[in-house]
């Protein structure tokens, strides 16, 4: 698996995944087309009239030489992420926590010693770095959107620009070799990922530990999530094929669990090969995906599941508006996008979508449609008799704040299969 893959051009700075994103092999299986999805992030004012606006391809691909489930069209990173990119990770409870959890693994694990640099690539608004704050380690962020500047002003030096190997090799002659090189839900996200981990490479010090943390294939197959499919997610990873892909760095994953975060993720330790010991969960955790099966044979099923899914939710939907009942959906996340575009739901179907106050997407209305963002008070205002949780993945800690706040209809969880609670 020594090749890398050879891209085909594609037009308006796109480009067609001809060749598998990790290995390079042609022979590429398709598993699900979701039609043509618009840019998850481009909102449009409420009351503006629809103009021309790019759609792009979303075919799920796997590669059966490498284990890559991967997008079949890579979009410009200059369209997705552009500059005022409205994520910022510091907003989210389940992250904090996470990041939290991940700083105190790492200490555990590596136990790097005062003055050590620990770099952190896509680092957001520094929340995951803040973490690390109280040990003396010297901190370095990579983050090429403005979410950097909300982690300068909390003191945390951050370099202005994408990651590529070009870069962490300037960092190195400036800050010397990394102890510990982090990537949170960014490393399936960057287009050329032999250049990332390459950066990685030249970054870390002999004896240095990349951590990264992806949303994991499993628990998207596990829980029918093909509203996670959009042309942000480049790669869809297993531990079989990071280790794969791994390999051909000669990085070996000495550690490896699973974490809750965006309905299920992947955090994965890689050192190079020989340096530490691998520790009983990689075998444990490869053993466990063997025996699910095929992978082939897990995709096939999973095309039927959201099929299912898809028809059943509309079937419900259908029904609840044919009794003249009326449908507000709960919060507007990138996912919101790819459901509501699979399964057809636009503004005759939901009257709106509620967000807390203060987010920024209130007064726009989700891509593609006309469906506005709104403010939460609106849902206790109206009472609609049916609430569509497009953050289903959270539905347990969600349901009980908004039946506290004194929402008193029934929510709509749609996925992995449409239920009403
Ligand atoms: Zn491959």
């Amino acid at each position: 698996m020594e090749s890398e893959p050879k891209l085909a051009a594609g037009s308006g700075g796109s480009v067609v995944v001809e060749a598998c994103q990790a290995c390079g092999d042609a022979d590429l299986q398709s598993v699900l087309f979701l039609g043509y999805l618009p840019p998850v992030n481009q909102m449009r004012m409420i009351g503006a009239r629809p103009h021309e606006q790019p759609a792009y391809p979303a075919e799920l691909l796997y590669c059966p030489r490498c284990e890559m489930v991967q997008i079949g069209l890579i979009v410009d990173p200059a369209i997705l992420f552009p500059p005022d990119y409205p994520y910022t990770s510091g907003t989210t409870r389940i992250l904090h926590e996470n990041f939290a959890d991940l700083s105190r693994e790492c200490a555990e694990l590596l136990a790097p010693a005062a003055d050590d640099l620990i770099v952190d690539i896509g680092s957001n608004d520094g929340t995951l770095l803040s973490k690390f704050a109280d040990g003396g380690w010297r901190l370095l962020g990579i983050e090429p959107t403005e979410a950097g500047q909300l982690a300068r002003d909390k003191g945390i030096a951050t370099e202005a620009a994408f990651f590529t190997k070009g870069l962490a090799e300037r960092m190195k002659d400036k800050h010397g070799a990394a102890k510990l090189v982090t990537a949170a839900n960014c490393f399936a996200h960057i287009e050329n990922v032999h250049d990332i981990i390459k950066g990685v490479v030249a970054l870390l010090a002999d004896d240095g530990v990349f951590v990264s943390e992806s949303h994991y294939l499993i628990s998207l197959l596990e829980t029918v999530q093909y509203d996670t499919v959009y042309h942000e997610h480049l790669r869809y990873y297993s531990l079989t094929s990071l280790v794969n892909l791994f390999a051909m760095h000669d990085l070996e994953v000495i550690h490896a669990r699973p974490i809750p975060s965006h309905g299920g993720s992947i955090r994965v330790y890689a050192a190079r090969q020989g340096s530490r010991p691998a520790l009983p969960s990689v075998k444990k955790m490869l053993a466990a995906e063997a025996a699910r099966g095929p992978m082939a044979e897990q995709l096939s099923l999973f095309k039927d599941q959201v099929v299912a899914s898809k028809t059943e939710l509309l079937t419900m939907l259908h029904g609840i508006k044919a009794e003249g009942q009326r449908i507000q959906a709960i919060s507007a996340p990138s996912r919101a996008s790819t459901l509501a575009h699979y399964a057809g739901l636009d503004d005759g179907l939901i009257d709106c979508i509620l967000e807390i106050d203060g987010s920024r997407k209130i007064g726009r209305t989700l891509p593609g449609t006309l469906i506005p963002v709104v403010e939460e008070s609106r849902l206790f205002a109206d009472q609609p008799e049916y609430a569509l949780m497009f953050s289903w993945h959270i539905a347990d800690e969600l349901a009980p704040k908004l039946r506290d706040k004194g929402y008193k209809g029934k929510f709509i969880v749609p996925l992995p299969r449409p239920r009403i609670i």
